[in-house]
């Protein structure tokens, strides 16, 4: 036969009901316990793109879930143990979880750009080459990964994006020998003391209408 023993929990007193010799904490308090340990973080995920907000710095993640309970589990490399009303708790954090608007979008939004590409070619030309570019962009991880918008002209289809980089390295990947190439650059003002210019990448299909 077990004899229960009487025992008490050493925070509030209380009267432990439980055979387990170790348990010096009633349940409410080793709950309350464990909790006051976790280190609570805010957690902002941008409700138009997959960036998340860490303190006050916006943060591109390593990969992305459509799930957020697993993006989250990813962000933290931690297993979600609760939900809760603000958000999750894993094992050692409570995550209060907001949403909001990251810089790249909200700068996307404002219609910002920093470069523009200037397809110029034929229908077949321009769809595909279009294609190939929303792709490029969307699978690249740099900042200011987006297309500001796409607007259409004589011979051709003008593409403002976001970052010189990814226009660059867009342009980089189309052959001297196949296309006509040419780079220029747009001075259009003066920031923190530099001059800040755009720059406009002209990539043509070579053909009947070369000049
Ligand atoms: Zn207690
Ligand atoms: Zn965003």
């Amino acid at each position: 036969m077990i004899m229960a023993l009487r025992k008490y929990c050493i925070r509030c007193g209380k009267q432990i009901l439980s055979e387990k010799p170790i348990l010096l904490l009633c349940r409410e308090c080793s709950i309350k316990e464990k909790n006051e340990k976790k280190e609570e973080i805010s957690l902002v995920l941008c409700r138009e793109c997959f960036r998340y907000r860490l303190g006050k710095r916006w943060y591109t993640p390593r990969t992305i879930f459509d799930n957020v309970e697993r993006y989250i589990e990813d962000i933290f490399n931690e297993k979600i143990v609760k939900i809760l009303r603000v958000g999750y708790e894993t094992g050692s954090k409570i995550i209060k979880l907001n949403y909001g608007i990251c810089d790249e979008c909200s700068r996307m939004y404002g219609g910002y750009y920093e470069a523009i590409i200037q397809l110029r070619g034929s229908d077949d030309f321009l769809e595909r080459e279009e294609e190939k570019i929303i792709s490029m962009v969307r699978l690249s991880y740099m900042p200011r990964n987006f297309i500001s918008k796409i607007v259409k002209v004589k011979g051709g289809k003008d593409i403002y994006l976001g970052s010189k980089k990814i226009a660059y390295k867009i342009v980089r990947s189309y052959d001297k020998k196949q296309y006509i190439l040419k780079t220029s650059h747009i001075f259009y003002g003066i920031k923190d003391g530099k001059r800040v210019s755009r720059v406009v990448y002209l990539i043509k299909e070579k053909g009947v209408n070369d000049g």
